[in-house]
Parts: C-alpha cells; sequence; structure tokens
C-alpha cells in the first residue's frame, strides 16, 4: 500500500468508494468524476502505477475481471457499446499513479469519439521504420 495513494486508500476504507466488484485481488468500483453513466474503474489491490509494473498474476485477474464486468456495465446503464482503455503513465494522461482499467459505457450520438482521438497527429512513418519497431517489439516479446 502507498500512503499517499487514493485508490489504496479506497481498498483499505479510508475513502468511501461506489464498489461493484471485489474479490481478493481485484476491486472495482464507479468513477467518482463520470465520463459516462457507469464509468467504472477496475484496479489490483496491491499497489502498482503502470500495466508494466504489474506481476502477471495480477495481470490476468486485472484483465479477467474487466472482461467479465464489461458486459454488466454495459447492460446496468443500457448502453450500445464501451470504451475500455488504461491511461498507462503520466504522459499518456494517467492522474492516479495506481494502474487502473477504465470502462467507459458509450451511446448512440453521444457525442464522443473512439480511441483513435486519444494521440497526438498520425507519424508518417515509412515501410522501413514500420519494419523496424514490428521488428524491436517482436523481440521483445519472445
Ligand atoms: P486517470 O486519469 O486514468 O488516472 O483516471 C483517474 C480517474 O480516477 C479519474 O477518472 C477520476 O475521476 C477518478 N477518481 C479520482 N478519485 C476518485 C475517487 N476517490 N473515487 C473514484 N474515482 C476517482
Ligand atoms: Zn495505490
Amino acid at each position: 500500500m502507498s500512503n499517499d495513494c487514493i485508490f489504496c486508500q479506497i481498498v483499505s476504507g479510508d475513502i468511501p468508494s461506489r464498489t461493484v466488484y471485489e474479490d481478493d485481488d481485484i476491486v472495482a468500483f464507479l468513477d467518482a468524476n463520470p465520463l459516462a453513466p457507469g464509468h467504472t474503474l477496475v484496479i489490483p489491490k496491491d499497489h502498482y502505477e503502470t500495466l508494466g509494473d504489474l506481476p502477471d498474476g495480477e495481470a490476468e485477474g486485472v484483465f479477467g475481471v474487466l472482461h467479465a464486468l464489461t458486459p454488466v456495465v454495459e447492460d446496468a446503464v443500457d448502453a450500445d457499446a464501451s470504451n475500455v482503455a488504461f491511461n498507462n503513465g503520466e504522459a499518456a494522461g494517467q492522474e492516479v499513479p495506481h494502474v487502473h482499467g477504465h470502462v467507459i459505457p458509450r451511446f448512440e450520438d453521444d457525442g464522443g469519439k473512439p480511441i483513435h482521438a486519444v494521440a497526438g497527429p498520425r507519424p508518417d512513418l515509412s515501410d522501413d521504420e514500420l519494419d523496424d519497431i514490428a521488428d524491436d517489439i517482436a523481440a521483445g516479446a519472445e
């Protein structure tokens, strides 16, 4: 636990939350400042900052709960779809440094945008650059 982390304080019960799911390792609760009705956050109970910091077992737990909960959240608010995403690191907009997956319900004509809208302008990458990037990722994934 990190004492100055809001989400650790939710896990310990020091800060209230509208908890919608809990098991030994994971808790899910409504976002206090929702982007849509049903906006839900899924977090590991242990404090890790980013996805890369999460050990395998914890990652499986987080993604398993996101998988199970997303259709439940959509049904609860009668959503047409959802965006499921992580702001993974400060440069990507992460404000609470305790890894969390967002489930954001979406509705036809809600005026929102696809996840492609979150990054800056598209880079102009050559075929060689794309090949190099793909090779580097594939080598790291081995
Ligand atoms: P991020 O920018 O990905 O770090 O998102 C942090 C999210 O946490 C924001 O959507 C906030 O509205 C939400 N949030 C911050 N404090 C609380 C809290 N005490 N309870 C529930 N959600 C919170
Ligand atoms: Zn924390």
